[in-house]
């Protein structure tokens, strides 16, 4: 209970802060700090909806390091999400958006358009030349992999030399994660996958012309790299996920009429909502006020 009160006093602390629109940013990173430091559980993020708070502190701040900050401790916190949630609101969301979506959750930055700055002027010559040769096989095929994926339909004009990019964009990835391990085989193939997509082309032909630098795509989510049209619908469902995760929270109807199925105890508190059209059945979401699991049902 101890981490739970420290956490809701820290976001008392924060939202004030957003609120007074001040530019006490060391106040807002030693709060930050605080939570890093403190152990955040499911359940503990539910009841607190600090994760929201920090979440708007993030969008409100102008400041580098609180952002940063903020974004690392939602990225954090949003691995606890779909796995530890029974009758899982974001977990069927989650699903939906296919296998790759626990991957996709790791990767997540909300919105990674700053670290993009100034990418695409240095793109090219110094992404070239920057490349080592190796004689390692797992390298040599992600290579492979890679060029193939940039080669997959018509190269566009003034478009850089597949291979070469393919071998930064490698080369890179190896970098960041010094093997050729586990999460270094993820990464190759989720840019293979991507940048083969019939449904975003735009991504290869990008890459291609040097829009978008070999170091770039070798580091960006999921997110950033699908189209558009995917991109908005992919914030849609995780803001729905997020929103499910709160609304039976706040200004919940307390109940003993519904039995959490994992406390087995009567404290809910539920709310009912119209997700559909008008004509059909409320959805109503519940939440146990013993034990934080919260499921809904129409
Ligand atoms: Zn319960």
């Amino acid at each position: 209970m101890g981490a739970e009160d420290e956490i809701i006093k820290i976001g008392k602390k924060l939202e004030k802060l957003i609120s007074s629109n001040t530019a006490d940013h060391s106040s807002a990173l030693d709060l930050l700090k605080a939570l890093r430091d403190t152990k955040m559980t499911l359940e503990v993020l539910q009841k607190t909806r600090i994760g929201m708070t920090v979440n708007n502190l993030r969008k409100a701040s102008s400041n580098d390091e609180v952002v940063s900050l903020a974004k690392t401790l939602i990225k954090h916190w949003k691995r606890l999400l779909p796995a530890d949630s029974p009758g899982g609101i974001s977990r069927s969301n989650s699903r939906s958006s296919g296998d790759a979506s626990s991957q996709r959750m790791d990767e997540t930055s909300n919105d990674g358009t700053e670290e993009s700055k100034g990418d695409s002027s240095k793109d090219g010559q110094s992404g070239q030349t920057r490349t080592q040769n190796t004689t390692d096989a797992v390298r040599i095929k992600c290579r492979e992999l890679l060029s193939n994926a940039l080669k997959a339909s018509e190269i566009p004009d003034g478009a850089h030399n597949p291979d070469e990019l393919a071998a930064s964009i490698e080369d890179a990835i190896f970098e960041e994660f010094g093997n050729t391990e586990m999460k270094y085989k993820n990464r190759v193939r989720s840019r293979v996958a991507n940048l083969k997509d019939a449904r975003n082309p735009q991504l290869r032909q990008n890459v291609l012309i040097g829009l978008i630098s070999a170091q770039k795509i070798a580091s960006m989510s999921a997110e950033e790299m699908a189209s558009k049209e995917m991109k908005q619908l992919r914030e849609k469902l995780t803001k729905e996920a997020i929103d499910d995760h709160q609304m039976a929270k706040t200004g919940g109807t307390t109940t003993d009429l519904f039995k959490c199925g994992k406390c087995r105890k009567n404290n809910c508190t539920y709310n009912q909502v119209q997700t559909r059209s008008a004509d059909e059945p409320m959805t109503t979401f519940v939440f146990c006020n013993e034990c934080g699991n919260r499921w809904k049902f129409c």
